[in-house]
Formats: structure tokens, sequence, C-alpha cells
């Protein structure tokens, strides 16, 4: 029986992993996904806060769209790990507030998680009806992996360890659900290299260099975002607009509002800048973040709150919206930066996807699929597909 190591349980590494288990429950021993966040998600993730029970925010993607044939069967596959996305939507005027609603396009579905939490997407995956992780899945959080390692002869297993060197898993096939381990912008937030292209230097796989190559390519759209949460007459006065989800055009620093309500009272507000805004501000990361928290990734802090008043004093100048003074806000505001929200350039080819002879496959939203690149959906099909790829030479190789 082999074992893989998953890196990321967003929803690549979640669509991956279930689709290994629920596939060939019986060729593999262990299915483990190393998460440097406190729980699944990702750039789908929900915050939450043990002081604010009823909290809850999707600070990364607020729903998702699935728009492909592809996509759609998928989706009708995975029974309770989605719900609909019904709030409505609208685009607003940056300089006039004017609001006009976004129709339903009845050819896409639009989603969520279970409880309108984003984050139980790649969470619900990973379970079956009775709540329980399915076999042979286990799941590590705040698990960051900082080095890779495989020896030269052909049986031997991949190494994963941590910051301080020590081994933290070994398995046969390794899965990058998330291109951060093979891409430069690696050594800018953390330093040294990025641990699958420094692992690759110690091989010779020519479809392994290549794909390291065209990932190293690619470029990420950033988006900042500010979170805020409140309650009563303030969470009533958000809660009273005709939207739930605001596009915001014609704006330089703002391009969306997003209203979550919370539980009886409350209501949470997710403002995203706009890709220019957060390009034009780089270095920061938000003090939450796992690249902060875990990654011990430098922010520079002092820039952190000129940048949330730059954001709440942009909302303040659209006429219609809930003035945005800081004290009136039960939690945040709080700034997260997305450093690579939106992968952007040529998608990995999916026949590059799967490296059989290191073991190294690619899947996540920088890998080619029917779906758009940067997408929820993208990533849930890349991790079916790659799945679907290396279950073939593993049920080969195990005999
Ligand atoms: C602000 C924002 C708005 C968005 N809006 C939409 C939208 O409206 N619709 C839509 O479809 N998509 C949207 N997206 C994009 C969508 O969120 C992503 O396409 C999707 O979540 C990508 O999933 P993934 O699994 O491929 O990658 P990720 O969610 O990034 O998962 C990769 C995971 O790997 C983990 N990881 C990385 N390196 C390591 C390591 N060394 N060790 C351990 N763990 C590691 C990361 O913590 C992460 O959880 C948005 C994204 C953002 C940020």
């Amino acid at each position: 029986m082999s074992t893989v190591a998953i890196i990321g349980n967003g929803i690549a590494g979640a669509s991956v992993a279930r689709r290994l288990a629920l596939a060939k429950p019986d060729a593999f021993s262990r299915i483990s996904l190393h998460e440097m966040g406190r729980g699944p998600g990702g750039r789908a993730a929900t915050r939450k806060t043990r002081s604010l029970p009823e909290l809850r925010i999707n600070h990364g993607a607020p729903y998702a769209d699935i728009s492909t044939g592809k996509g759609l069967d998928l989706l009708a596959s995975l029974g309770d790990a989605t719900e609909t996305y019904s709030a409505p939507r609208c685009t607003i005027d940056g300089k006039t507030g004017a609001v006009e609603p976004v129709e339903q396009d009845t050819a896409k579905a639009m989603i969520t998680g279970r409880d309108g939490e984003m984050a139980n997407i790649a969470g619900d995956l990973l379970r079956d009806g009775n709540d329980q992780l399915l076999s042979p899945i286990v799941t590590h959080y705040s698990s960051m992996v900082r080095g890779l390692s495989r020896g030269p002869r052909p049986g031997d297993p991949w190494r994963l360890s941590d910051k301080n060197g020590d081994e933290i898993d070994r398995a046969d096939w390794l899965i990058a659900a998330g291109s951060g381990i093979a891409h430069p912008r690696w050594s800018a937030t953390f330093g040294g290299e990025p641990p699958l292209v420094a692992a690759a230097s110690e091989r010779e796989d020519a479809s392994l260099n290549d794909a390291l190559a065209r990932v190293a390519r690619q470029t990420a759209a950033p988006v900042l975002t500010v979170l805020l949460y409140c309650t009563d007459d303030l969470a009533n006065e958000w809660q009273s607009l005709a939207f739930r989800d605001g596009t915001l055009t014609d704006h330089t620093v703002l391009s969306k509002i997003s209203i979550q309500p919370c539980g009886q009272a409350g209501c949470a507000v997710v403002l995203h800048s706009t890709v220019d805004y957060a390009v034009g501000n780089a270095g920061v990361h938000g003090s939450s973040s796992s690249a902060a928290r875990v990654g011990d990734a430098s922010s520079d802090t002092t820039r952190e709150a000129a940048i949330i008043d730059e954001m709440l004093a942009a909302l303040d100048d659209i006429p219609g919206l809930p003035a945005a003074g800081k004290s009136r806000y039960a939690f945040g505001p709080l700034l997260h930066r997305w450093g690579n929200a939106f992968p952007q350039g040529e998608a990995l080819p999916q026949a590059l996807s799967v490296c059989p002879e290191s073991q190294v496959a690619f899947c996540g939203d920088y890998v080619a699929t029917d779906a758009r690149m940067g997408s929820c959906e993208s990533a849930l099909l890349s991790g079916v597909e790659v799945a679907d790829t290396i279950i073939d030479p593993i049920e080969a190789r195990s005999g």
C-alpha cells in the first residue's frame, strides 16, 4: 500500500484527498494533509475567534461560481460538502454609490460551505456522512512544511521537515496542493530556496524541472482585505442594504464589499482592495496571516494601520454606506494580505501536473482545467484530475 503527503488543505488539497480516498481506499495506508493554517480553507478560509462565538468571516473567497460542465457534474457528486450561495449581488458605482443588481446566471451554480462558511468546503470534502475523516486521511494543521528531500533509490520516500529541520512525515507520493513550495515568491516571504525547487535540484527529472520552470513563470495578483464585525444597530444598518456582495466599479482602492450576517445580531463586513492598491502596498502581510504566524514572515506593522485607515476612508467616501468609524466595531478592523489571491500567466499544463519518476504531483488553481485559472472551481477540478492520473501508477507499483 502507498502513502501520500499533500501540502495544503485548501480546496484543491481536500479535493485530491477525497478522490484518492474514495476511488481506491485499499491502495493507500495513509493520505496525510499538512496545512500551515489553523484549519482547512486556504484562500477559501473562514476566520473565527473564541471571544465572539457567533463571528465567522469568509475573508478570502466569499463564494464560488461553478460554470463548466465538468465542474457542475463534480458538484452533483459532492453531497453536503457545499451549499447554494443565494445572497443578492450587485455592482456599486464607486463615485455615486448607485447600486445595480447582478442577475443570477442560471447556467452557473453559486456555492458556499455548510452554514455559509467557505472553510467548510475544504473541511467537509475530507469527511463522510457521519462527520468522520474518510479513511485513511489524516490532517495536520499549523504544520508548515519547510524542507523536502528524497533519497536516490526508487523506493526511497519523500521526507518532509519543519523549520527546525525535524522530519514530520514520509510518503511515497508528494502532492503540492498550492504553488507555494514551488514558486520563487517563497524566497521573498520566508527566505531560502522554495523547498520543492531545492529537492528537484538533487534529482535529474526533466518533467519535474519543466513543471517547476512553468510554475516559476506564473505571477500573482494580490488583494488586501479588511475584516470588520459589528452587532446590533450597526449590524442592522449593514443588513438593511439591498445587497450582500457588492463589486465596486470605478474605484482605485476598493474592489468588493462582502456583507456576511452572523447569528442573531451580528454582521461581518469584508472590504477587498483592488489588485493595484495591494501591489502598491507590498511587504505587509497582516499580523493574523499564516505566513506571519507560522512562517515567521516579516511584515511592516506600522504600515498596516495606515492601510486600514486608507481602506476605511475609501469606504466612507462612497455615498449610502454605513459610516466606518473604527470604534463602532466589536472586532477589527483587521488587515489580511493575500499575496497570491489570483495566480496569473499560463496555467501549468495538465500533462506536467504529474511527474511519475519523482512521484510528485501538482494541483490547485494554478493548474490548467476547464475552469478559469484562479478560481475555487479550478482548485476542485485539478484535485480530481490529479487523483485520477496518479491512481494507475500507484496501483501498478503496489502490484
Ligand atoms: C480575496 C479573494 C477573493 C476571491 N474570490 C473568489 C471568488 O469570488 N470566486 C472564486 O472562485 N475564487 C475566488 N478566489 C480564489 C479562490 O479562493 C482560490 O482560487 C482557491 O481557494 C484556491 O484553492 P487552492 O486549494 O488551489 O489553493 P489555496 O486555497 O491557496 O490552498 C493552498 C494551501 O496550502 C497551504 N500551504 C502553502 N504552503 C504550505 C507549506 N509549506 N506547508 C503547509 N501548508 C502550506 C496554504 O496555507 C493554503 O491553505 C478569491 C481569493 C481571494 C484571496
